[in-house]
């Protein structure tokens, strides 16, 4: 019995091309060959895995990127399944998609954008009201998925073919799940393939915000409307990486906790981080012939987003990789935003900018920056919309200023001038809900 898809056509051989698609006014990412790659790998392994060998993913990538003759914004003149159709027609034309055939053809687009602008290191959009974080997290995991998005695909009988546009939000910076996505769509829709009744943790329903594409599977149903016949599936070797902790602060030390094959032996190996997801990589060797358990990070001194990489070749064995993201916080629920400036430990004289947030379930005001706690209840004054607190350390004491008006806590009479590794500002309320963003520049804070 072969593989096919429900109405017949062979997928014995799955041919998938893999382009990405740039519009006229961006800049290709640096490294988009890597990353590609890194999904064309991932999704070899599983379909492999899956469907023991019975049908054959074979990937292509294309050589360069397609460069739209359009801007970003004109594909996106009308809702995701206008730049759906408007990106996929134009890849397909410029790479003469599926003119010849050897498998099932599918197009991969992975493209730069998304439906709607979001920045997708940092995971956040542009409000009236500042920028905001714009992602999911899964028990401290980030995990793909933006209603910014517009990932979307389609299995088009009548010809034989797969097409699939797997927004940058899905895939772009590797999260836990991206490659889950590029499945799911690059894939999974592009055979035909369903979304379960049910949702559960296989492949074409909840993976992405479960785990790696490795933790999920086909669904059984699923694979026996392919034709598939039961068979055991291979033994593949693999990496697995945990951050801890999960969500750093900053200056504390950054841990990657690896589990390697049993027995294995690195011949050579890379561990690597940027900050920045058009800026460069920090590389670092891995000690040869043993295997590292843990790999440290810096700790990084300001709130940031961090993607990661560790490469390895074993000796005698195969290339093992694993690719992950986390963000740098100052509290666990507070994003960090672009641009965000970090000052170091105040003196004074210093101007301070402090975060504030509500914290969940209460009206307390919470500021919170590295070595910095205030937590108070009662009426300093009221705070109803996103804003930024400031400080300002001077002999005479320390003065607050939010929204244009300040409080100070004068220094006590022949007291010890305020330390500034302990303020605590007495009645700060929030009256709703408060979010933080950056202050532009305190100085332009009147004083009162
Ligand atoms: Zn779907």
């Amino acid at each position: 019995m072969a593989v096919t898809t429900r109405d017949g056509w062979a997928l014995d051989v799955i041919e998938a091309t893999l382009a990405y698609f740039v519009p006229r006014d961006r800049s290709p990412l640096a490294d988009w060959r890597d990353r590609v790659a890194f999904y064309a790998r991932r999704l070899v392994a599983f379909h492999t895995r899956e469907l023991t060998g019975q049908s054959e993913l074979r990937t292509t990538v294309a050589a360069e990127p397609v460069r739209s003759a359009l801007a970003a914004e004109e594909l996106r003149l009308g809702d995701p399944t206008f730049t759906f159709m408007q990106t996929i027609g134009e890849v397909e034309r410029t790479l003469a998609f599926a003119r010849t055939r050897v498998g099932f053809p599918i197009l991969i687009v992975l493209s730069d954008i998304n439906w709607r602008e979001l920045d997708d290191f940092w995971r956040v959009r542009a409000t009236d009201a500042g920028p905001i974080f714009d992602g999911i997290i899964a028990g401290h995991h980030h995990v793909p998925g933006s209603p910014s998005g517009g990932s979307c695909a389609t299995y088009v009988p009548a010809r034989g073919v797969g097409l699939a546009l797997v927004s940058a939000d899905g895939w772009r910076v590797p999260y836990r799940g991206s490659d889950c996505v590029v499945y799911h769509e690059g894939i999974g829709h592009a055979i035909g393939l369903p979304h379960p009744e049910a949702a559960d943790g296989s492949v074409m329903s909840h993976a992405q915000y479960r785990g790696e594409l490795r933790d999920s599977w086909l669904a059984g149903a699923d694979k026996r409307a392919l034709g598939w016949t039961p068979a055991s599936p291979p033994n593949i070797a693999e990496l697995r990486v945990r951050v801890e902790p999960p969500v750093p602060r900053p200056g504390e030390s950054i841990a990657l906790h690896c589990t390697w094959p049993a027995g294995a032996r690195i011949a050579s190996g890379t561990v690597a981080w940027q900050c920045e997801l058009h800026g460069p990589w920090t590389t670092r060797p891995l000690a040869t012939g043993v295997l590292p358990l843990v790999l440290a990070l810096p700790a990084f001194a300001a709130p940031t987003p961090v993607s990661y990489r560790i490469a390895a070749q074993l000796e005698g064995g195969p290339a093992l990789d694993a690719w992950g993201y986390f963000q740098v916080r100052i509290a666990p629920d507070i994003a960090p935003l672009p641009g965000e400036v970090s000052a170091g430990e105040p003196v004074a004289g210093d101007v301070v900018t402090v975060i504030a947030t509500r914290r969940a379930g209460t009206s307390d005001l919470v500021v919170e920056r590295p070595g910095f706690a205030l937590t108070a209840p009662g009426a300093w004054f009221e705070v109803d919309r996103p804003t930024a607190v400031a400080w300002i350390v001077d002999g005479a004491g320390v003065r607050v200023l939010c929204d244009g008006r300040s409080v100070e806590q004068p220094r006590a009479a022949n007291g010890p001038a305020p330390a500034p590794d302990h303020f605590v500002l007495e009645e700060l309320r929030a009256t709703s809900s408060i979010e933080r963003e950056r202050m532009k520049n305190p100085a332009m804070l009147a004083r009162t």
